[in-house]
């Protein structure tokens, strides 16, 4: 449909239609934030003093700007109206992803600082030369959507020095957000909440956000999303109340059950809130950072987010992991979660907690150092301690991480040594020999395979199902 604002016609439709338009690398025409680009934001806030309509732009312009370059954004919107409140500020923020995607010839993904957009060829020749014209198309669609803002305006921020500034504020705000939600945790209420703002692009993921697992595109808490659902309880936020606790250390809820079950179109029936093995909570594709399996260490995990540089400890980069863990499946293995997620006392407890991850990519950690338990957090490699796997044992152990006390590292480690006698006794080469993991599915513990000597066929093919050991309580 055309697009019309008080300031004249948008020159591309605009509707829930585009949701889902991809723009790949030839198609695009400039690229705003994203992994190239060192700031970038979005940020919603509470301003009753907000002009309505007012869009400002900081820096040059679309119609100034170099095809195919990659250039900083902050978008910060304004919001005003007598029932809004604080709370509610994260909630429109992530409204900023949808509505931006409402548009013909715009691909938006991510959230807050990590926000990637692009605008396609196409819709600049048709005239898309300004963000006057999608500062316009977000404030009409913001007012239009959500009815209890009754003035809004845009800021956009496209200058690579006056970025720094509001996006210092942004990342104070967010911080802020994040450590009011950390003093909850989920026994201390009585109801949690759902989204399906994702569903356009992964049709059978829906988060559950309890006080302990905040959303894992990180940017709703259950503040958040308890506000949400109260202004509009028809909205894609919607209370779910947790039911009957069929696993309190797993984190099983019947009423958790219910909700997955009925949003997935029954796709899903189970989820173990507290579990990245085990029926994991399913991930759309915007979450902050992937909570990885490493097989060789029997129990151990890895951390990794989007802002990480290269591959991770398994070899892979974040996009390759990413597809593999989005898209709504449950994934055992490989679980899309939130930053804020990582320090919460419930992460992952079923299958060991923070005691078993070994290894995490630079960027994360550094941002929750200070925040990781004192007596671990020196002892959880980086790329900058272990990149290859093979060299992880040394380092576990040179540390003394609490891992290679379990029996599940133990079994493992002995294993590996196994294999290399195996290779040796069998003088093969063991440039031949590949292992790999494949994770089970709805909760099984998975199968590992190895391919022993191969050249162009595998001369055997072994695969061993690898028992659960998951579920003891430390
Ligand atoms: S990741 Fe979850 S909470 Fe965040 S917008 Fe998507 S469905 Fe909602």
């Amino acid at each position: 449909m055309s697009f019309e604002f008080f300031g004249g016609t948008s020159p591309v439709d605009v509707g829930p239609v585009y949701e889902g338009e991809r723009i790949r690398g030839k198609q695009m025409y400039i690229e705003f934030g994203g992994p190239k680009v060192e700031k970038h934001f979005e940020l919603c806030r509470v301003n009753q003093d907000a002009t309505d309509g007012k869009v400002t732009i900081i820096g040059p312009d679309i119609k100034d700007m170099e095809e195919g370059s990659s250039v900083p954004i902050g978008i910060h919107i304004e919001v005003a109206g007598p029932q809004l409140e604080e709370d509610l500020e994260a909630v429109f923020e992530r409204r900023i992803h949808e509505f931006c995607n409402f548009v013909n010839g715009i691909m938006h993904l991510n959230q807050r600082y990590t926000n990637w957009m692009r605008l396609s060829k196409t819709a600049y020749e048709k005239g898309f030369d300004s963000l006057n014209i999608l500062g316009a198309i977000l404030i009409r669609l913001f007012k239009a959507e959500l009815p209890i803002i009754e003035k809004a305006q845009v800021t956009f921020y496209t200058d690579a020095e006056k970025i720094k500034e509001p996006h210092a504020m942004a990342m104070k705000v967010y911080n802020a957000r994040d450590e009011r939600a950390r003093g909850l945790h989920d026994e201390d209420v009585d109801m949690y909440y759902g989204c399906v703002l994702c569903q356009s692009f992964a049709p059978t993921h829906a988060c559950c956000i309890t006080p302990d697992r905040t959303s894992l595109c990180g940017s709703i808490n259950w503040f958040d999303a308890r506000a949400a659902a109260k202004v509009d309880p028809k909205g894609p936020l919607y209370e779910v109340p947790p039911g009957e606790c069929l696993d309190a250390f797993a984190g099983e809820f019947s009423g958790v059950n219910d909700m997955i079950k009925k949003r997935s179109l029954g796709e899903i029936s189970r989820i173990y809130l507290y579990s990245g093995m085990e029926f994991p909570h399913t991930s759309c594709g915007c979450f902050e950072a992937i909570d990885f399996f490493i097989p060789e260490t029997g129990v151990g995990h890895g951390i990794i987010d989007r802002s990480h540089n290269g591959v991770a400890l398994n070899g892979l980069p974040f996009s390759a992991m990413a597809n593999q863990t989005g898209g709504g499946k449950q994934m055992p293995g490989f679980n899309g979660i939130s930053i804020q997620y990582i320090l919460s006392p419930k992460f992952q407890q079923y299958d060991g907690g923070i005691k078993m991850v070994v290894w995490m990519g630079k960027t994360v950690k550094d941002r929750i150092y200070e925040l990781l338990p004192e007596d671990l957090r020196d002892k959880i490699a980086t790329e900058e301690d272990v990149s290859d796997l093979n060299d992880l044992p040394a380092w576990l152990e040179k540390v003394k991480h609490p891992i290679i006390e379990t029996e599940e590292y133990k079994a493992a480690v002995a294993g590996v040594e196994e294999e290399e006698e195996w290779e040796e006794e069998g003088a093969m080469m063991p440039v031949g020999t590949v292992g790999m993991t494949i994770p089970g599915v709805g909760g099984a513990g998975g199968f590992k395979v190895i391919l022993k000597n191969c050249k162009i066929h595998a001369e055997s093919i072994i695969i061993k199902k690898i028992e659960s050991r998951r579920g003891k309580k430390k």
